[in-house]
């Protein structure tokens, strides 16, 4: 039984992980060169907020030890006012539970190097799906020494919100989607080390609410902090040059400015990002090509969830397997029915927890109830 999956990041490594355990002949498909030779790409989303649903799945395939080693623990988040103290308001009641901030590069690598260690597991880099007959399982893909064809039993999609497949699943008819923008962009900046330390706690998630604006940041073993502004798309525009940026900074985030030399290159050279809900109907097609992970269910940063989510997609898809005796023609309408409801709840909860993040937290009222719910 042959498997192709369209797509090495996150989802797509963990899934060949947990599928070569089941003896399966797995084939990774990924548009761009090995990202273990190269550089990060600028501005995406460096650092993220892995929690217990995460982790479970990393626990399962023994790499959560290697992972949680560079891991930082924050258990709580840091509110940083415009002016007057910080506030920090820690996540659990005991304050002992975390979530934790892992490097997205260090993370899809380790994923990447267990994959390709795995027994029938390939990774063909540079290979960019254009074409796919889903109910034939035949694909084409554009690389660099032209187009390349080869065909699978089954076919996953975890090609992220942008999805190859998915739009070939489109184009065929035999899935719908509703992709929801929110009018909002964001940008990644960076704090780094001050003499060698953090320049703010490490053991917080830092959040700037300003109404229609937030920013967050979150800490890096080399004892850096990304930092990722949410700002209405178009309002980016309106910052062109340094005086500009610098005044912006100056009125609104004041505490950043003397924690990050480079912002005005970090925002005149970092693209903006795009934000969106992406919901798809069905998952699958023939009980042979299905998508995972982004690629079916892409949602708004917010909750911090995206990828756990999307690990708990390849757990419960490797589960239906257990539970149809390894029939992907009843396993893959299985994973969805037990998928769904889940990944919308978290899609909704994303964007409630945008408006927390922006504005509740800084308000008297929500840091009472808060502490209310924690006694
Ligand atoms: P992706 O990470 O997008 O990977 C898709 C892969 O497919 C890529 O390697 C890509 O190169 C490849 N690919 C694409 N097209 C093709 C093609 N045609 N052919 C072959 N390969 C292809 N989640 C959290 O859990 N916690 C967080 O703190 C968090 N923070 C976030 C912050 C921001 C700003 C953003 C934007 C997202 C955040 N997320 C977070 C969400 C998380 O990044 C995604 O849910 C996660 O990356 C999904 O993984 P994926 O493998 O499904 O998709």
């Amino acid at each position: 039984m042959s498997v192709a999956i369209v797509g090495a990041g996150l989802t797509g490594s963990l899934l060949a992980c947990f599928l070569a355990r089941r003896g399966l002949e797995v084939t990774l498909y990924e548009r761009r060169p090995d990202p273990r030779t190269g550089q990060a790409e600028r501005g995406r989303s460096i650092n993220l907020a892995i929690s217990e649903r995460g982790l479970d799945a990393l626990r399962r395939i023994g790499l959560v030890d290697q992972v949680m080693a560079d891991a930082l623990p924050m258990k709580g988040r840091m509110i940083h006012p415009v002016d007057g103290p910080l506030d920090f308001q820690q996540y659990s009641a005991g304050g002992d539970r975390a979530i934790n901030s892992i490097g997205r590069g260090a993370l899809n690598n380790a994923l990447l190097t267990a994959a390709t260690a795995a027994p029938g597991v390939t990774v063909e880099f540079e290979h960019r799906l254009v074409e796919l007959d889903s109910q034939a399982g035949r694909m084409v893909f554009a690389t660099p020494s032209g187009k390349v064809s080869a065909e699978a039993d089954v076919v996953l999609g975890a090609d992220g919100a942008g999805s190859a497949v998915r739009e070939q699943l489109l184009a065929e008819g035999v899935v719908a989607e509703e992709v929801d923008f929110l009018d909002y962009g964001y940008k990644e900046l960076s704090i780094p080390a001050a003499d060698g330390e953090f320049a703010l706690d490490p053991g917080a998630l830092h959040i700037w609410p300003r109404g229609t604006s937030m920013m967050i940041a979150l800490p890096n073993p080399d004892r850096s902090f990304t930092c990722t502004l949410f700002w209405p798309a178009g309002a980016f525009d309106a910052l062109t040059d340094a005086q500009s940026i610098d005044g912006h900074f100056r009125q609104h985030y004041p505490d950043l400015l003397p924690l990050a030399p480079d912002l005005v290159d970090d925002y005149l050279n970092n693209p903006v990002g795009v934000l969106g809900t992406v919901h798809t109907l069905p998952w699958q097609a023939h009980g042979r090509t299905a998508l995972l992970g982004d690629a079916a269910h892409a949602i708004v940063p917010f909750y911090g969830q995206g990828a756990n989510c999307a690990f708990e997609d390849v757990v419960e898809l490797d589960r239906c397997l257990d539970d149809t005796g390894g029939s992907w023609a009843r396993a893959l309408p299985l994973f969805e029915a037990r998928r769904r409801e889940n990944t919308e709840a978290i899609a909704e909860m994303a964007l409630a927890n945008f408006v927390e993040m922006r504005d509740k937290v800084a308000s008297p009222v929500f840091r009472l109830t808060k502490r209310v719910e924690h006694a």
